[in-house]
This record gives structure tokens, sequence and C-alpha cells, in this order.
């Protein structure tokens, strides 16, 4: 017992949080990850931020570069080894992930455009965080837009903002408040996230431009915060496996495979695997654990790089016999020495009832 305890104070052990990007078309998710992803340093090394299956992962050295200017507000120790962001915002296997057995995401973020305010979507999304009770935090973004926005690029949110005119802090208080009133009529108490005493409470908002990269590093500590402070139990790493099935394709030369989020666990080459199937359950072996190799230039010519296991958190492509008909959005589960692969059929297919019936009432 004292081995157990032992274990879940470490920190050592943690795994990357894994965060997904949600909201209404337009508000700027796709250009935010790219500058998520983009480096500060002019032609300098990426990092170590990879581009995976279905994800990108940034190691926390490069997020510690890319918070360097938070530094100034609190110091910050890093406990998780880094953060993996789901690459395509809004996914559809994430939007139907009402099922019980998902465990996707452990933190979201949802876009609001600053000028547009709330829209369809924007609504759509809060629901679907509620209802799955996942915890998320507002970017509003595009802040530039605001009227004679001074710009410093990839500065902190809070020292840009220190820096303009009255007018434009005024017209950015206009529209704060506004939101935050549209907020709260949908039933959401927020905050701007270092005016947030309450974050269990209160959701944070983090200002931001995906064009200049101001508010960025606040948005990334935020994550890293909340993700720390409030979830590692969730973030422990576990033996038992958690992968969910993002996307079902066929590849050249390795016939239908499935991409796949691997939140905790190991996978291995050659593992028994059980997952839900359009005509009932699929059992198969891995053939092929696939990610693509480390950089953009190889990746033009090589193909992907094989390995004999994967470690969470990571997104991986699966080569195995009969993936055909494989339902993207359900769990993806191992069958290990003292389990009944029945069982675990049994398991998965409850998954598609919940998919369908999520399709159904929506
Ligand atoms: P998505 O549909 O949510 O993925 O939105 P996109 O990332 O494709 O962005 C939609 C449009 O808004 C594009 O023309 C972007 O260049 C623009 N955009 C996104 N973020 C910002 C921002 O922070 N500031 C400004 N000025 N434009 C932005």
């Amino acid at each position: 017992a004292s081995k157990a305890a032992e274990k879940e104070s470490d920190t050592s052990n943690l795994r990357s949080p894994i965060c997904c990007i949600l909201g209404h078309v337009d508000t700027g998710k796709t250009k935010l990850l790219d500058k998520i992803r983009q480096t500060n340093v002019q032609g300098g090394e990426a990092g170590g931020i990879t581009q995976q299956i279905g994800a990108t992962y940034f190691p926390v050295e490069a997020i510690k570069k890319k918070t360097e200017v938070m530094q100034v507000y609190e110091k910050r120790i890093f406990e998780v080894p880094g953060l993996l962001i789901i690459d395509t915002p809004g996914h559809e296997s994430f939007t139907n992930l009402r099922s019980r057995g998902s465990s996707l995401c452990n933190i979201a973020i949802l876009v609001i455009d600053i000028m547009h305010g709330l829209e369809q979507q924007t609504i759509e999304s809060l629901r679907l965080l509620r209802d799955r009770k996942a915890p998320f935090i507002v970017a509003l973004n595009k802040i530039d837009r605001l009227y004679d926005w001074q710009t410093i690029p990839n500065n902190s949110f809070r020292d840009s903002f220190s820096k303009q005119t009255r007018s434009v802090q005024q017209e950015f208080e206009d529209r704060l408040t506004k939101i935050k009133v549209a907020l709260a009529e949908q039933g959401l108490n927020s905050e701007l996230y270092f005016q947030n005493r309450n974050m269990a409470k209160y959701v944070s908002i983090v200002p931001t431009s995906a064009v200049t990269g101001e508010g960025v590093p606040d948005l990334l500590w935020l994550l890293l915060e909340l993700t720390q402070k409030r979830m590692s139990k969730q973030l422990m790493y576990l033996s038992e496996i958690s992968a969910t099935i993002l996307e079902v394709k066929v590849v050249e030369g390795f016939g239908t495979t499935i991409d796949v989020i691997l939140s905790n666990g190991i996978l291995r080459e050659g593992d028994r695997i059980v997952l839900c199937g359009l005509n009932g359950p699929i059992a198969t072996n891995i053939r092929a654990l696939l990610t693509p190799p480390p950089s953009r230039e190889l990746r033009i010519k090589s193909e992907y790089i094989h390995h004999k296991e994967v470690k969470a958190a990571l997104g991986v492509k699966i080569a195995a016999n009969d993936l055909e008909k494989a339902v993207a959005g359900s769990r993806l589960l191992v069958v290990g020495p003292d389990d009944d692969e029945e069982e675990l059929k049994d398991t998965v297919m409850d998954d598609l009832t919940g998919l369908l019936d999520s399709v159904d009432s929506s």
C-alpha cells in the first residue's frame, strides 16, 4: 500500500495531458493551432515539437520557451512531460464522442471570436462540454482586430494589454463584458483568467491573437496550470490502456489502418485488440505501430517509422487485418492475459450504441 501511495504523489510518472480545440467556424481554431506550433526563434529548431498521427506533441522544453514571457508573473514548475494537442479542430470523432467510454481529451479550448461573440456552434460546443463534464478554457481570439491595437508579437496578453491606449482597453472591456453576459445566459460563469479566483466555478477566458501570437503564452501557461494542478490524478501514467479511434484510413501498402490517440498505457506490436465495428465487434492483432518520421523534410520521401511499442500519450497509426468497418470515435481495448475477449467485445459495442443514440438525438 505504501508503494501505491508513493506512486500517487510521484509526479515524475505523469503523462502528457491531451487537449482539443473547439468552436464556431472561422473563429481561428486552425490558425491558433498553427501559431502554437510555430517556433518563436527565427529559423530555429522546432524544439522537439513533433507532428504525430492526428496530433501535435509539445515537449515541456518547447512549452517553457513559448511561455518565457510569463515568468515575470509567476514562477512555474513544469511537472508533465509535455502536451498533446489534437490536430483536427472540432474533429467529428470528438463531437460524436458522447459515449461514456470516451476519454480522449483532458481539457478543451473553446475559441470565440471577440468581434462576433457567441455563435451557433459556440453554443453547441458549450452544451457538449457541459454534457461531458469536460474541463475547458475560452480563447477569446482576434484581439488584434480591436481598433488601433498595438502589436508586440508573441507577447503575453497581460503585458500587451497594459501597453494599449485607454480607448483600446475600453473597447476590449466592453466586448469582454458582453461575452461574459452571453456566457452567463448559457449558464456559465466566466472570468478573465488572471482575475479568476475560483477556477472550479468560473471558466477562464484567455484573450489571444492567432495572427500576432499575443496571448498564446498565456494560453499554454494556463493549460499546463490547470492540467497539472487540477488533474494530476487523471494524468497519472497507468498500465491500463485508454485509446480512441480518430480515423479509419486506407494507406498504400498497409490496407485499412486506424489512427488512434493513445491516452494511457502502452501498445505493442502483436497485441490482441478489440474495437467497435459497424457490423459487430472486431478482434484482431496489431501488425504494425506507425508514426511519421520526425522531420518534415524526411516525411516527403520516407515512409512511416515502425515501433515495437508506444507509450501514452501520443497519436499512432495501427495496421491490422479486418479494420475496414472500424468506427471512428469508439474506444480500442487490448485483450490482456486475464481478459475475456467476449466481454471486451460487449464493452466496445456498448460504445457504438451510445454513439448511435447521440446521433439520433441530435
Ligand atoms: P477556423 O475555421 O476556426 O479553423 O478558423 P481559421 O483558423 O481558418 O481562421 C478563419 C479566418 O480568420 C482566417 O482568415 C484567419 O486568417 C483569420 N484569423 C484567425 N485568427 C485570427 C486572429 O487572431 N486575428 C485576425 N485578425 N484574424 C484571424
